[in-house]
């Protein structure tokens, strides 16, 4: 950390903005068509800031790093594995938009399992970023396939989108599902089938 020049500008232990950061959202706060100057708006270029690196955090992740601690001893167990309606948000890297909605995570272990909260850290992971939905879901599920090296993995994944329901076709309501299913799930479909239903898909 350094301790020069902008670091005057923390408040509270809160990591400083630049001001070419700062400028960029009064701009936008013109274009939208309020004025940057008046008094509620202030303090908003700075709350943005921080707000959108909050979002963000998943840039300063690598992951994959959830999934390095494995137990190998899972007493014979060689069933599916599964998480479900994990609640999760991230933003389109069309309109940097809210994306709000939940995902299904399952896998089917090949002696090698993980805490059940690390899946739930590598979709937060990949969803603190930019992002469309069929990206999250993929990587979400490659991210497990390469680390754990199970039988099968499946991702499915149901979302709004803010610029469905705020902007354009405004049609609030409107989920999309995307789906991954790789290995075992995606090849035999008996295994789909199951995975799928025990989603409640
Ligand atoms: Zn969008």
């Amino acid at each position: 950390m350094s301790s020069t020049g902008a670091d005057d500008d923390r408040q509270g232990g809160k990591p400083a903005v630049p001001d070419h950061v700062q400028e960029a959202i009064r701009t936008l706060i013109e274009w939208a068509g309020d004025d940057p100057a008046r008094e509620g708006l202030l303090d908003t270029p700075k709350r943005v800031a921080r707000a959108w690196k909050e979002y963000c955090t998943g840039y300063l992740e690598d992951p994959a790093i959830h999934l390095s601690r494995v137990f190998e001893e899972v007493g014979g167990y060689d069933e599916v594995v599964l998480l479900r309606d994990i609640p999760f948000q991230s933003h389109c890297e069309h309109h940097m938009a809210p994306i709000t909605g939940k995902a299904a995570i399952a896998y089917l272990p090949r002696n090698r399992v993980v805490g059940i909260s690390k899946l739930a850290r590598v979709l937060h992971g990949f969803a603190r970023r930019l992002q469309i939905q069929e990206r999250l879901t993929a990587q979400v599920a490659q991210c497990i396939w390469d680390h754990l090296e199970p039988h099968g993995v499946a991702v499915v994944i149901e979302a709004e989108h803010g610029c469905m329901t705020g902007r354009g076709v405004r049609t609030p309501g409107v989920g999309m599902v995307t789906s991954r299913l790789l290995g075992c799930f995606l090849e035999d479909q008996r295994s789909r089938k199951e995975v799928l239903s025990l989603m409640g898909y």
